[in-house]
């Protein structure tokens, strides 16, 4: 486990032993519902730390429920910035994290996406679904690799 948001690995395993005590067996509330990023009700979603400051916080905007491939997508945007743009695009066209796993073509086009927006160009997306605005956080959130050790990223 890497540093994230100012924090170190060890304050970053701290704070997940301490959710297995308050929550043992996935009891975790951010274990159900839709992906707070993708809105995807239909695949298994875990809890994404945003906040590992103490007194511990469980819920938004300390924590998030996301499907596996909106955090794994969350976790590498400083090592590709421009993937995680094009992933937002992706998300903002309706698109789920699982269609990437589901259908190559979609795959496809948000890596001709990323390339195209590493050439400064951006190319339209088809629309998948309707897009339902919730809570903008991932839109907003820094890929500045500073941020993953810097005291001053965190939260509180
Ligand atoms: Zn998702």
């Amino acid at each position: 486990m890497d540093s994230y948001n100012g924090y170190s690995e060890a304050e970053r395993m701290k704070k997940l032993r301490a959710s297995y005590k308050v929550f043992p067996g996935r009891t975790h509330p951010l274990y159900q519902g839709s992906c707070q990023i993708c809105g995807d009700s239909g695949h298994p979603v875990e809890p994404h730390t945003e906040d590992y400051s103490e007194p511990y916080r469980w819920e938004n905007p300390a924590e998030y429920a996301v499907c596996k491939v909106c955090h794994g997508r969350l976790h590498k945007r400083f090592k590709n910035p421009v993937g995680w743009a094009a992933y937002k695009v992706h998300v903002k066209r309706g698109g789920y994290g699982a269609d990437l796993g589901h259908d190559p073509k979609i795959a496809c086009e948000v890596r001709q996406l990323a390339s195209s927006l590493e050439q400064g160009k951006e190319i339209a997306l088809l629309l998948l679904r309707p897009f339902v605005v919730t809570d903008l956080w991932w839109d907003v959130i820094t890929v500045d690799p500073v941020s993953l050790t810097s005291p001053s990223a965190r939260p509180r």
